[in-house]
Formats: structure tokens, sequence, C-alpha cells
């Protein structure tokens, strides 16, 4: 079957795979949705297939103008233990009603290199389908994790430059040390003074710049984006969800065709999408559930249909999940409006005129699938010292709020259903936060508490992190949001030179 896409916010685009991919974002600047409704999956298909045999399965069903030995070949250049650090590529650790799904094994040890370990090779033949032969420059905003992870991906590759603008004081120490420390000269990470929202918005405006566009054309670039409103981001996630619930059927944790709820540490609405997109391909999902933090803009929005976000920027111990806007959410939105584009563009007008917008929406909502709930700092901490004393288990700061979200909604709903809770990061990216939350505070510095917290927790330090510390690293360069066109300009040109 063929699959195309069309714009959030006009009906009178239909894309190919490949075009959607290049493109990034819709020349509207809405993001692109499938067009036709996709094939359904049979759940059982995928017990006992590898992740990149599950992967293959995936992604030829949304990038259908890829060939078979393309998308085999894509699958297999990401999911092996080159990129991974177990042959499982995710491992499930189950402990009773509920599973922790490990997203984090790969070389940035954090969920985002589900997506970005195969997104370069999907990019590169959507460039070729679409004879596009210019230089690729990769702009990216992060809240942290996906900037070390798409520098590792695109670092070193032939025709891709990948710029990554983070919020300045904004990360941990591990996330900051992991992106200074790619040292491919082709990559490149910078601060940016603000929260993750300027940097993001800073990052929209300059796609937004025709003319922009045009001189760095001119320079013989042609810019992108690998955030996670990218289709070749957003879609390979779907394949997880489809192993973990193959995975709990080996265990027999579950039985065939029992629905289960995944509960999904959110910020930009990207992962837990994707667990939306694979319940509309045939996975039994019953509840699909969305974890905050202290910035609580799902949270009110799945309660009151008002997403508002005028209103203090909090930063946690969760950074990657500090986040006023989601953009992902756009999506949701669109299908709960009944795929009415007209209606969708007008409220991500009301969101960028006034930073808010309401939804009403009917009983056959989408929405109804969803459960949210958040966890403060303490409540954060809390579960960490919880889970860790009763399981023997350490969770991060972001697996945390999903570990207290689950509690919330199990103790509001009994539906005997398993939850696999999605384990964003390694607790070993978070080290201090997690070390105290568990043990309680130590006169150490800094990435000290990597080494105590791995001792204590029995975690090897798994060898991306290892030795960090000794690693040359670049010095740490700090830019205004409104001097990104200057250093990108610069930065591309000096790649020329180099
Ligand atoms: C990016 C990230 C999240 C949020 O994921 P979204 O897809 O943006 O909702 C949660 N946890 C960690 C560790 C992350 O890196």
């Amino acid at each position: 079957m063929s699959q195309h896409f069309t714009s959030t916010r006009s009906e009178n685009i239909a894309v190919s795979p490949s075009q959607a991919m290049a493109l990034g974002i819709s020349p509207d600047g809405g993001l692109f949705v499938p067009l036709e409704n996709s094939e359904a999956f049979d759940p059982l298909w995928f017990v006992g297939k590898t992740y990149s045999q599950t992967a293959e399965k995936i992604l030829g069903a949304y990038f259908s103008d890829f060939t078979d030995g393309e998308i085999k070949h894509c699958a297999e250049a990401a999911y092996n233990t080159q990129n991974f650090e177990t042959q499982e590529i995710f491992t499930l650790e189950s402990l009773g009603d509920f599973s922790f799904l490990e997203l984090f094994r790969g070389r940035t040890l954090a969920f985002k290199d589900a997506a970005l370990s195969v997104f370069p090779h999907l990019l590169r033949l959507a460039l070729q389908k679409q004879g596009i032969k210019e230089k690729l420059a990769i702009l990216v905003a992060t809240s942290g994790d996906t900037g070390k992870a798409a520098m590792q991906a695109f670092g070193g590759i032939d025709g891709f430059s990948a710029i990554v603008f983070y919020p300045y004081e904004g990360v941990s120490e591990v996330q900051l040390l992991q992106m200074l420390t790619q040292m491919d000269s082709n990559a490149s990470a910078v601060a940016v003074r603000g929260n993750f929202d300027d940097a993001q918005s800073a990052v929209k405006d300059v796609f937004a710049d025709g003319a922009f566009h045009a001189k760095m054309h001119g320079a013989g670039y042609s810019l992108s984006s690998a955030n996670s409103i990218n289709i070749g981001r957003l879609f390979p996630q779907v394949a997880y969800y489809f192993y973990a619930y193959a995975k709990l059927i080996q265990k027999g944790a579950i039985s065939p065709g029992d629905k289960v709820n995944f509960s999904v540490p959110s910020g930009n609405f990207g992962n837990i999408l994707a667990g939306f997109y694979a319940m509309k391909a045939g996975l039994p999902v019953n509840k699909l559930i969305v974890a905050s933090n202290d910035n609580t803009v799902l949270f009110d929005f799945f309660r009151s249909g008002i997403y508002d976000t005028k209103r203090e920027f909090i930063k946690t111990i969760s950074p990657s999940m500090d986040i006023l806007v989601s953009s992902n959410l756009e999506r949701l939105v669109y299908e709960a409006v009944g795929r009415d584009a007209g209606n969708s563009a007008g409220l991500m007008q009301q969101l960028s005129a006034f930073g808010r917008y309401e939804l009403e929406s009917g009983d056959g909502s989408p929405l109804k699938n969803f459960y949210a709930s958040y966890a403060t700092e303490g409540e954060a901490r809390d579960a960490i010292k919880k889970v860790w004393e009763k399981h023997g288990y350490m969770m991060d700061t972001h697996t945390a709020c999903g570990y207290k979200a689950y509690s919330d909604y199990a103790k509001a709903a009994s539906d005997g259903c398993h939850t696999v809770i999605l384990a964003t990061a390694s607790p070993l990216k978070f080290p201090q936060a997690v070390y105290e939350a568990a043990f309680g505070q130590a006169s150490l510095s800094g990435i000290e508490y990597l080494h105590a917290l791995s001792e204590k927790a029995s975690i090897p330090i798994p060898a991306p992190l290892a030795g960090i510390q000794e690693k040359p690293r670049r010095q740490e360069a700090v830019i205004d949001s409104s001097a990104l066109r200057e250093y990108i300009s610069s930065f591309l040109s000096s790649q020329l030179q180099g």
C-alpha cells in the first residue's frame, strides 16, 4: 500500500514519505501526518522477531516509497550491537504488574537513539529520491538529549553538518559533557541564553525565514531538522511499542490480545504520539498515560482542553521534559478535530498569537485514549527512592515521572491491564539528582556522582560515558537567541573552507 502525507494545516497537500522527510515541516507551517489509515499489523507477528525485523516491518508501512531492500538496509545499519549495548537493542524489565521498557541502551543513553540511529540512513535515501544534491545542514533545538544523539548520528557523515542549540545552563552536566566531547568537525553545539522554548522558537524562526534559506542555498546548503516533528524521527518509534508487546507475550506476562497501558515521560509529545499511532495500527492499547514534571502544560490540557503556554517555565531535575510548547501535540489535535485541517490551523494560529487555545472535543475524541498526570520534584525523588528500595531498580529522573503517573492511574482505575513504563534515559545520565534521591546528599562534586551512583546501584558505566571527563572537549560557546543566523552562516562557511 502506498502512503502519502498531508499537512495538519491544509487539506490540499499530499506528498510522498521521502518528500515529507526531506522537507521536515510542511510549507504551511503544519506537520506531516499520514493521509491514508495506516496498515493494521497483527501484534502476534512480532513475537520472536528481532528489533531490526520489527523496525523493518513498521518502517516499510510508513515509508512506502522506499524499496524493501532500502528499508532492510536502514533497519540493519541502525539496530545492531555497534550502536546498542545489547543484542536485544531495548530490554524489558518486568516487576509484577508493570514493566520498564529500557530505551536507553544506545550510544547516548536516552531514547532519542531509537529514532536517531536510523534517521540519517532514511534521510540520505529520501534526499536521493528527491534529487537533492546540496549539502544538508541539520539544525536542532535540544532540551539535552536530542543534541548529543543528533551529533552522534550525523557526526563525520559526508554531506551533512549538524548544529545543535541547547538552553544555556539548562542541561545536566553529563548531557553537556556528552555534547562538548563530540569532536567531529561537521557537528557543533552551542548554548543559547534562555530556556528550551526560546531555543526551539529561535530555530523555528530560522526555518520560516525564506531569505535565510535562499542565502544558505547560495552557499550550497539546504536546511533541515532532526527534531521529532520530522516523520523520519517520529515513525521509527512506533516499532518499540509493538516490540514491548511481543516481549510481554514471550515472557508470559500477558496473553495474546490482552490490552496494555503505556506510561510515557513526555515533553515534545513525540514518544507518546508514536504509541498513539501504534494503537491506530492495531496494537491492543488500553490507556496512554502522559507523564509530565512540574511543567504541567500537557496535564492541564488533557484535563481541561485548554492548552496554555502563558505560565512560568520551571527548571527541574528532568530537563528533557522542561517544555511548554509541545510541538507534536498538533498532530493529536488534528485527529481530535476530525482531521479538519482548517480547524487545527486556526487553533495553531491562536497558539502563536495568544499563547493559548481551547479544544472542544466530543465523545469519540481520540483524547479519550489518554490519561495524564505529573510528578513534582519531591514526588519524582520519592519515586526513585521507593522503587529502588522496594524493587532494587534504579530509575532516572524522567522515568520517575512515568512511574508516578502510572501509580496515579493505577489508584484511579483498576483495569487489570499490565503497564509498560517507558524508561527514557539511563539513571547515569542524571547521576547527581538520582543519587541524592536514592541515597541522600553526599559531599561530592559534579561528575563524581556518576561513579558513586554506578557503584552504589551496581550499574556499570557504559562505554560511551567511560572516562568522559578526561576526553578532549570543546569550549562552550554561548550566544543570544537573536544570533542564530550569524552562528549558522559562519559555522557553515568554515565547513566549506575546512
Ligand atoms: C526527549 C525526552 C523525553 C520527552 O520525549 P518527547 O518525545 O519529547 O515527549 C523524555 N525523557 C527523556 C529522557 C528525553 O530525552
